[in-house]
């Protein structure tokens, strides 16, 4: 259902709109005002005649028609009478700033429910309660408490918390950054961050979206509907708070090493959300989506005044995966003629600290023609002979006159050059404080166009055996057994095509040996019981044994010593491998997140995953592309291409063994957590084995 009527009413009434400053209902009527909104105005207060000179109404109903928006500013429990008269005038669009709801506990939880209750049966849609209300300049409407109504211009923001919108409305307003649309949710107890980043999808007045949240209501229905919209705006998001994911007891290698910004952060990269650190972050890149056009490419090329900042941006651009651009051999030479001869005319292109605006007139106009270049970085120092509101002009025309490559600046500084920015900013250039900040920037840009670029995502189905899992998690869950133990992990690993080690149970020191002779030396011994989760922990696995006589000392070894260490431990026997030698260790692994659903890992494997920590997520179901990326994410990747001469290992195939789990806990909700911990990757064409594995089942 539209939000049109919030945006754009043609009338709007203030319900506890009060005469005396200081006052909430008197903060929102002034600011209606204040604004200049062209519409009625309808303050609505039993106890006086008139408020700043509009004449006030007893009630709702006396008003005789039903205005198209509702501002309700009464005290908590006066709040569902006033809905029970906005549904009898038949008012379809409120807003409740009043507090005193689910914030404050259950009683406010009841009131709110109440409400919610009074609006779905009556069709009423509501803002709030709990909040600052809304803002939409192009239609001069303040219906808020935040301060002045901004400028008119491209971002749609909506802010869980309405504090932080009042710091981003005297932000805004000093900057002088523009807005279609500013909505504080408040409680959201109906329309939430889903409705409105919907809403300002449609939009036309809104070309970006940014916002602050501290939980998302929906987390799979918000990843659909950001993953759609972001292909046509960006999304900016602010996030605080965590799913609580991480916090639960975790008995796998993958669970301890979700953190609690992991599932957010799967789902922000996977949705092509531009995640911001702060205010401060969401701003710089903000105003740059707002004003620039997105970069075709990641090729940044720089102008400055002097050496040192254009080194600190080349090497942030370094740093950030952008590339310094190589200028082509016309603008080189184009610049040699024009600029003096002590100039630098290559990337980053230095004009001088004597450089007037027409030398920096010069290198951009020639720069921006440069086919090797899909960004501008331009640079200021305020010199003895920097004319620095010039050049602001002469960035701000280019800005304007070659609309297709995006123009950053950085003019550092206080004093010497606030009208400078002030230039850069009234006319839409984005401007930072530092090099590093532009470059962040335009890192975010260049991520976002990659994301909108991305290939279609298609997601392989292996062929499997799922009734055998499925018959195995059945066992599991009527016995009310969490953990599934290593062999049956294992066949359900072999049903969905992941190879495990051979190897048999061997409850005799002669059986282990025989076992092993079938087996072919060497092999490998593990402690064989359900109450050892970390079995090298306790001395329960021995590797590498060459002969029946190793075999038998072994286990003779283990079962002396493993019981005096794990008393309580009920042991089975001793496992007896076959040894997968000359790969390469990773981990693969899966936790279920509550609201975002499987988040799968890969890292550098072995017995060191948790100190080395060098892991990477993403959300199941994985593209072969999306698998690929996980282990690009993470350090081991240049270990596992191969270094100092060494071959490297089958990526594809590890690649592809992410895709089956992700396919196996994709189809088997009941799966929590998993983890294959070494999985052991050889060169080329050797299949991965899964040396170990561990899986948790849980009914859903
Ligand atoms: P746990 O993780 O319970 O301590 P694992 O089965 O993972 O036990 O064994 C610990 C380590 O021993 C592995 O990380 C691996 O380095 C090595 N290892 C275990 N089994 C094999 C095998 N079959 N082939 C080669 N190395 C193995
Ligand atoms: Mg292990």
């Amino acid at each position: 259902m539209s939000l049109e009527k919030f945006f754009d009413p043609a009338s709007v009434a203030i319900v506890g709109a009060s005469q005396n400053a200081g006052k909430v209902g008197y903060e929102v009527l002034t600011n209606m005002i204040a604004a200049g909104f062209k519409g009625k105005i309808y303050p609505v207060n039993n106890k006086t005649e008139t408020i700043e000179g509009l004449k006030c109404y007893p009630d709702l109903e006396s008003i005789g028609q039903a205005p198209d928006l509702v501002i309700i500013i009464v005290p908590a429990k006066i709040v569902p009478a006033i809905m029970q008269q906005c549904a009898k005038i038949k008012v379809k669009s409120v807003i409740i700033i009043t507090a005193g709801f689910k914030e404050v506990g259950q009683e406010g939880q009841k009131l709110e429910q109440e409400v919610v209750q009074i609006a779905r049966r009556a069709g009423i849609r509501v803002i709030g309660p709990n909040c600052l209300g809304l803002i939409a300049p192009k239609k001069r409407l303040n219906a808020s408490f935040g301060g002045g109504l901004p400028k008119e211009g491209v971002i749609g923001y909506l802010s869980q918390s309405g504090a932080l919108l009042a710091a981003i409305l005297d932000i805004a307003n000093t900057y002088g950054i523009g807005f279609s649309k500013l909505v504080s949710i408040g409680n959201k107890a109906d329309i939430d961050e889903l409705d409105l980043i919907e809403s300002f999808g449609q939009d036309d007045e809104t070309r970006v979206i940014a916002g602050y949240l501290e939980s998302i209501t929906n987390g799979n229905d918000f990843m659909r509907l950001a993953e759609r919209i972001s292909q046509d705006k960006p999304i900016l998001l602010m996030k605080s708070g965590s799913t609580g994911a991480g916090a639960k007891a975790a008995s796998s290698h993958t669970g301890s090493l979700v953190g609690s910004e992991t599932a957010y952060e799967a789902v922000f990269s996977r949705a092509g959300i531009v995640r911001c650190s702060s205010i401060k972050r969401q701003f710089d890149f903000a105003q740059a989506f707002a004003s620039q056009p997105l970069p075709a490419g990641d090729r940044v090329a720089v102008i400055t005044n002097a050496g040192g900042p254009g080194i600190v941006a080349a090497d942030a651009i370094e740093q950030h995966g952008l590339v310094f651009a190589a200028l082509t051999d016309e603008t080189i030479k184009k610049l040699t003629r024009m600029l003096p001869p002590a100039a630098n005319v290559n990337n980053p292109i230095d004009v001088l600290g004597d450089a007037l605006a027409d030398r920096y007139k010069l290198a951009i106009d020639t720069v921006i023609e440069d086919p090797n270049v899909d960004i501008i970085l331009v640079l200021l120092t305020p010199q003895a002979m920097t004319d620095s509101v010039a050049t602001a002009e002469v960035v701000a025309k280019a800005c304007q006159e070659r609309g297709n490559k995006p123009v950053f600046a950085s003019f550092l500084g206080a004093a010497k050059i606030s009208r400078a920015v002030e230039i850069l900013r009234g006319s839409g250039v984005p401007q930072y404080d530092s090099p590093e900040n532009a470059v962040l920037t335009i890192k975010a840009m260049v991520d976002y166009v990659r994301w909108r670029q991305r290939p279609k995502r298609v997601v392989k189905l292996f062929p499997v055996n799922r009734r055998k899992v499925e018959t195995i998690i059945e066992k599991h869950l009527r016995q009310d057994i969490r953990e599934v133990g290593e062999m049956e992990s294992k066949e359900i690993l072999e049903a969905y095509g992941i190879v495990t080690p051979k190897g048999t149970i061997a409850t005799t020191a002669e059986q282990a040996a025989s076992i092993a002779g079938q087996l072919g030396y060497p092999v490998v011994m593990k402690i064989w019981s359900p109450d050892i989760l970390h079995k090298s922990d306790v001395g329960g696995v021995k590797v590498g044994l060459r002969n029946s006589q190793e075999v038998m000392d072994a286990f003779d070894l283990m079962m002396y010593r493993i019981p005096k260490k794990m008393p309580d431990a009920d042991i089975l026997g001793v496992l007896v491998q076959e040894m997968c030698s000359g790969g390469k260790e990773v981990i693969l692994g899966m936790n279920r997140d509550p609201h975002f659903g499987p988040l799968m890992m890969f890292g550098m494997g072995g017995t060191m995953v948790e100190v080395l920590k060098d892991v990477s997520f993403y959300l199941a179901p994985l593209t072969a592309e999306e698998a690929k990326q996980m282990l690009i994410n993470t350090r081991t990747y240049k270990m596992l291409q191969g270094v100092r001469g060494e071959q490297g290992v089958d990526i594809d195939a590890i690649a592809e063994g992410l895709q089956r789990l992700s396919q196996l806990v994709t189809e088997f909700p009941q799966i929590q957590e998993m983890d294959i911990n070494p999985y052991v990757v050889g060169a080329e064409g050797k299949t991965p084995i899964a040396v170990d594995a561990r899986i948790s089942v849980e009914k859903v």
